[in-house]
């Protein structure tokens, strides 16, 4: 009862973020507008940035019609939850703990499976990149009225109920940031299944972009195939360890507006677009090139997949004893921070692993032009920014104790430099 009187509180106190209503306006339009321009790039394989002639598109309605289809089709893969197991989500402020079926590495399989017996039984897989366009277009249509749906659904949240940082008042901010956290359909947690599967339509696309060149080309290129194979296992381990996906920032505190849908339709359409420029264009690296490349994966995917278990070890066991070497700071809160070992080194020694996976990504298409790149580009100002909003945030959880772990942590993302 006292949080739901706070989260009333919060409501009346309302502070924008994103540039309030007028910031909500332009990022729509400018992810929605992104997203386009990338996919026709995709589509068309012309990778000057200044030459743009979105590809004719038709059929709307039929791939509508698919890309729903297919989106059901992971959401019943989701309830049934096979090859999974149900795992608790974090405590949220209105002191309820949602369950998450973690079975998503079982429906990634599917999923490629699915896709590698339809290719086997003659489908074409130039009818999806022939398609692109018609995609993003069809996911956007479905985006929009979803998220106009979950605003009138949501109105009828008592104030308590909604997203603390949805509920101005403002009909374009709240549509955009969601009036609800968590909306669900019986145990269908609709935003993460989005978020599922906006993942595995990326790993979908990048294995049309394989077996199309294979048409085209009767051969094999290396760097496609090592593209393939870092984005792939990138994926694999997010599915590994989905247990700390369901307590992720997006998960947990987004509210399933049209900010987070637009944002989860560019992973599939705009992550692949370094499959499909090594495609189109036929890049081919040398091998110490790869190999360099594969270096600075491995080394990235290390700093990542290590710091991000040792925090989520010690948040789900602060007392186990495998974490006895780690050093921490007590906080009037009750938890600890860690101040030794990857998290005494920078404040997110996983965005930098991140940052250092996503370049090598980026890498792999060479240098000769920007777009493959805008990908790592937009992740810096997104982690630039998710920091700042991190910093922010548990600034209020621990007060004059957070100040106090950044004089110790000095380092935000890269240790020694910022
Ligand atoms: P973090 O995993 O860094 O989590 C931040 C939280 O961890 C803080 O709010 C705090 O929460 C806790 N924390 C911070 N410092 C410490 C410490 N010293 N000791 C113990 N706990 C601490 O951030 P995100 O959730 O933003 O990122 C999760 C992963 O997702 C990252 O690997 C990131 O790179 C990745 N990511 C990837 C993106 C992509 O597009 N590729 C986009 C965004 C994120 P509390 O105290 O409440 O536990």
């Amino acid at each position: 009862m006292g949080e739901a009187n706070h989260r009333e509180e919060s409501c009346q106190t309302f502070k924008f973020k994103m540039g309030g209503p007028k910031g909500a306006v332009m990022f729509s339009i400018f992810f929605t507008v992104y997203t386009f321009y990338i996919t026709a790039k995709c589509q068309s394989g012309k990778w000057d940035v200044l030459v743009f002639q979105p590809p004719v598109s038709d059929g709307l309605t039929e791939v509508a019609a698919a890309v729903t289809i297919w989106f059901l089709a992971q959401c019943i893969l989701y309830i049934m939850s096979i090859g999974g197991k149900q795992e608790p989500g974090v405590i949220l402020s209105s002191g309820e703990r949602l369950m998450y079926n973690t079975n998503a590495l079982f429906v990634l399989i599917v999923n490629i499976l699915s896709m590698v017996a339809a290719i086997l039984l003659g489908y074409d897989v130039r009818l999806i990149s022939g398609s692109l366009v018609c995609m993003f277009e069809a996911a956007v249509l479905l985006c929009f009225m979803s998220s106009l749906y979950l605003y009138i659904k949501g109105s009828s949240l008592s104030h308590a109920e909604k997203n603390p940082n949805g509920c101005s008042g403002r009909i374009i901010y709240d549509w955009f940031m969601g009036l609800e956290l968590n909306p669900r359909w019986r145990s269908l947690d609709v935003k993460y299944v989005l978020f599922r599967s906006a993942i595995i339509g990326w790993i979908l696309l990048n294995i049309c972009n394989l077996v199309e060149y294979w048409m085209l080309y009767k051969n094999i290129n290396t760097t496609l195939v090592l593209l393939n194979a870092i984005q792939l296992a990138y994926v694999v381990d997010y599915f590994w360890f989905e247990g700390g996906v369901i307590v992720s920032r997006d998960i947990v505190h987004e509210g399933l507006g049209y900010n987070i849908l637009v944002q989860f339709i560019m992973i599939p359409f705009c992550f692949c677009v370094q499959t499909r420029y090594v495609l189109t264009t036929d890049t081919k690296l040398p091998n110490i090139n790869l190999c360099l490349i594969a270096i600075l994966y491995v080394v990235g995917y290390y700093i990542y997949r290590a710091s991000n278990s040792e925090k989520n070890s010690f948040r789900k066991n602060p007392n186990d004893p495998k974490l006895h070497y780690l050093m921490t700071m007590p906080t009037s809160s009750g938890k600890q921070l860690l101040i030794s070992s990857w998290w005494g080194m920078c404040r997110h020694p996983n965005y930098l692993g991140d940052l250092m996976i996503s370049l090598s990504y980026a890498l792999c298409t060479g240098f000769s032009h920007l777009i493959p790149y805008l990908g790592t580009i937009f992740l810096v100002l997104l982690l630039l920014d998710r920091e700042k909003q991190d910093s922010e945030g548990c600034k209020q959880k621990y007060g004059a104790d957070w100040d106090k772990y950044c004089r110790i942590v000095k380092y935000r993302i890269i240790p020694g430099i910022y």
